[in-house]
């Protein structure tokens, strides 16, 4: 169906992956979103979550030909790159694979790869690789459009930009509420439906009303939930500053963007799936929604 725009969550933690069988509901996995748009497969955060969806796609080519891999990087802190060398399609010879992101402090994302991935803490230098892998750095003010051939093209947003019916438009938003060098919210819009990613970010009321206009009225919002709100001000072990949201900022800004749907998100590692059931019994209805490994929504 040419329609189908559906999200897969492939990790759902923050900070680090966790492997205890207390976690198996919710997911130890850090952050990685599968979503398919008709042809296109786009995927939002290299976390460990991201090793599943690469060994999917290699089962599935035994059958068809191996789908082009779009990814799209929040930022580069670990738990949203951990999984990148794992990810088989990587590995393939002729595999295209178009990753996005933005380096912090103007530099080149794929030198800075090499040096944080590959080369001397991998087996594997980048120039290695033998998929079609290209590292595109992209900014707020530009555009991607994908079109359902696979070919995919970066605007400016000044730029006139043609946009056909079956194109899949990606736009970004940068945030500072994220140390040290921000994060990129992104939004990904395919014919009528809209949803927007939106981790790593502290929402601090008043202080990102640019985000709320990016996001408004989008669909789906996935959106940072780390911590609950007495972590968050524990006065022993205050959050403030750290760059995460808690459930109710989510929720707060779920309601000012006018979000049809929340999903919370980038779970604390020591979050178990008890904890987060108790709070879904306080938070969860028929809007507001947790995020969990292996759920799939049609957006
Ligand atoms: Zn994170
Ligand atoms: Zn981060």
């Amino acid at each position: 169906m040419k329609d189908t725009f559906t999200l897969k969550f492939r990790g759902v933690r923050g900070s680090y992956p966790v492997a205890k069988k207390e976690f198996l509901e919710f997911g130890g996995n850090t952050s990685s979103l599968e979503i398919n748009c008709f042809n296109q497969l786009i995927i939002l955060d290299c976390g460990t979550g991201i090793i599943d969806i690469g060994d999917k796609l290699i089962n599935d080519s035994i059958s068809k030909p191996l789908v082009q891999s779009n990814i799209f990087l929040s930022h580069i802190h670990q738990d949203h790159i951990q999984g990148l060398q794992f990810y088989k399609p990587l590995f393939v010879k002729d595999a295209k694979i178009n990753l996005f992101g933005f380096p912090p402090d103007g530099e080149n994302l794929e030198d800075l790869f090499e040096t944080i991935l590959f080369d001397k803490v991998f087996p594997l230098k980048l120039s290695e690789i033998k998929s079609n892998f290209k590292i595109n750095n992209v900014a707020q003010n530009e555009i991607v459009v994908i079109n359902q051939n696979g070919s995919t093209k970066i605007y400016n947003t000044k730029d006139s930009i043609l946009i056909n019916e079956d194109d899949i438009v990606v736009s970004f938003y940068k945030t500072e509420l994220h140390p040290k060098y921000g994060s990129l919210c992104i939004k990904i819009q395919y014919k009528t439906k809209t949803l927007v990613y939106a981790t790593d970010i502290e929402f601090i009321k008043g202080k990102d009303e640019g985000f709320i206009d990016f996001a408004k009225n989008c669909d789906v919002l996935i959106s940072d939930a780390q911590y609950t709100n007495s972590d968050y001000n524990n006065p022993k072990n205050p959050k403030y500053g750290f760059g995460h949201s808690t459930f109710e900022m989510a929720i707060d800004v779920a309601d000012l963007t006018n979000a049809k749907k929340l999903f919370f998100f980038h779970y604390d590692p020591y979050y178990d799936d008890n904890k987060l059931k108790n709070l879904q019994t306080s938070f969860e209805n028929d809007r507001i929604l947790f995020a969990k490994e292996n759920l799939e929504i049609e957006i």
